[in-house]
């Protein structure tokens, strides 16, 4: 143990000093620092997509993903033809390469070292203490930047902006957003993001959101930040999103300890059709419910806010930002049954998609998230829809797309591209929603 104590500092202090006494760490500098401060590392992880073309190998890979946690489901094996990445860690790579030989399966291996994506990622992360002036959509920001960052826009706009605090986490950080506009007249909408961890395309589009609608010279923009009123949260699960910059860049729940285990998945923990459907009782899981409907404090936070608000400010729009997968996708989760108003979900979910393609390309499919993902239940937008009756909800995958090299490791140079189309759908939508009359 003293060894080790003593060893940290030589390491940050050497140039060439990339071997130690015993020989656990031979790699580069860097790489022996940040074992040091004990950060989940992914050498050689590879990310495999695979695809199903009979039952036998989907029940393989159902009882694979059971059985292991060295391999990453990004969702579930459901259907034949359908295509999943699985990250798998390098002590299984030839394990699985083997299950996949043996069984025939039809795969492509879309990266070869996952810890690549996360080291390029990091450089692209400016210091906690960065001076808030310097925020901007070229760059990751922590979660201390984005929360001096809202309360400085909110000093430059006093008249139009002012900072919410919904209360603290599980380990007390802060849960944070903005209010934008105070007309008591107009709707609202409401958007929630960052509530997985590790997607930080999430937070950086919502703060992309709150800029554009104070900054825009666009007279649509400026109109919509006239005529409705804005709530943003952009990390409304602080302790995950911060634990993904200190320790495990693929974290995706809360840190409630359980155990010896941590997390529930908080968009599985809300209460509606709780654990019924898509999500897990087991505490180890990336998807675990958690011990009982709305367990977890960052839930209620957001149950408490909404159901206080609802009605008071007049909130019919509900959106939550994800990633990744490029999918636009309404209640509900836990059933394909439709909700009432489908058709509409569904007119302006296309108009929004096709919107996205004209500007930037990019494909996005739209469709109800039962049908469109996977099923999943407890999730906030069935909630928001069905509990607190807010008529327009939508949950965005953002990029990148489903067979992504890149997985929740968006490069920054795609915020802004990503972040524009994010708000060209929500525009399409609202405006789309206006001319049914759903905010009359
Ligand atoms: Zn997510």
């Amino acid at each position: 143990m003293l060894l080790r104590l003593l060893l940290i500092p030589l390491f940050t202090m050497s140039a060439s000093g990339t071997k130690t006494e015993d020989g656990a760490c031979q790699r580069h500098v860097s790489d022996c620092v940040a074992a040091a401060k004990d950060q989940a590392r992914y050498d050689h992880y590879r990310i495999y997509n695979v695809q199903f073309d009979n039952v036998e190998q989907i029940e393989l890979f159902q009882k694979l993903e059971e059985q292991s946690d060295s391999l990453t489901f990004i969702g579930h094996a459901r259907e034949i033809g359908q295509k999943l990445s699985i990250l798998v860690a390098a002590h299984r790579v030839a394990d699985f390469a083997d299950l996949l030989q043996t069984y025939k399966l039809q795969h492509r291996v879309l990266t070869y070292n996952f810890q690549e994506k996360i080291d390029r990622n990091m450089r692209e992360v400016l210091p906690e203490d960065v001076d808030v002036d310097k925020y901007d959509w070229q760059h990751f920001f922590h979660l201390k930047t984005i929360n001096g960052w809202m309360e400085h826009m909110a000093a430059k706009h006093p008249d139009r902006l002012s900072v919410l605090d919904m209360g603290s986490s599980t380990q007390g950080n802060p849960i944070k957003g903005i209010k934008l506009g105070s007309n008591p007249e107009n709707k609202a909408i409401f958007i929630e993001s960052g509530i997985h961890a590790r997607e930080w395309i999430a937070p950086a589009t919502a703060t992309y959101i709150i800029n554009e609608l104070l900054n825009s010279k666009d007279k649509q923009v400026q109109n919509l930040a006239k005529n409705y009123n804005w709530f943003v949260f952009p990390c409304v699960n602080p302790d995950g999103y911060k634990y993904t910059f200190e320790h495990d860049r693929m974290w995706r729940k809360n840190r409630q300890l359980f155990g010896t285990c941590r997390g529930v998945d908080l968009n599985r923990n809300y209460p509606d059709h709780w654990n019924s459907t898509g999500s897990s009782s087991d505490p180890t899981r990336y998807d675990y419910a958690g011990p009982s409907a709305g367990s977890e404090l960052e839930t209620k936070r957001l149950i408490d806010f909404i159901r206080n608000n609802v009605a008071k400010e007049q909130i019919k729009t509900y959106i939550s930002l994800h990633s990744y997968s490029q999918m636009l996708m309404f209640p509900y989760g836990y059933t394909k049954e439709h909700v009432s108003n489908y058709d509409d979900l569904q007119e302006f979910g296309k108009k929004a998609a096709a919107a996205i393609k004209a500007e930037s390309g990019r494909d996005y499919v739209s469709g109800n998230l039962y049908e469109t993902i996977y099923p999943s239940s407890g999730g906030s937008m069935d909630w928001a829809h069905a509990e607190a009756g807010i008529p327009i909800a939508y949950t965005f995958e953002l990029r990148g797309p489903p067979d992504s090299q890149d997985l929740f490791i968006l490069p920054a140079v795609e915020i802004q591209p990503t972040a524009s189309e994010a708000f060209t759908a929500i525009r399409t939508i609202v405006e789309a929603a206006a001319e049914k009359g759903y905010y009359k």
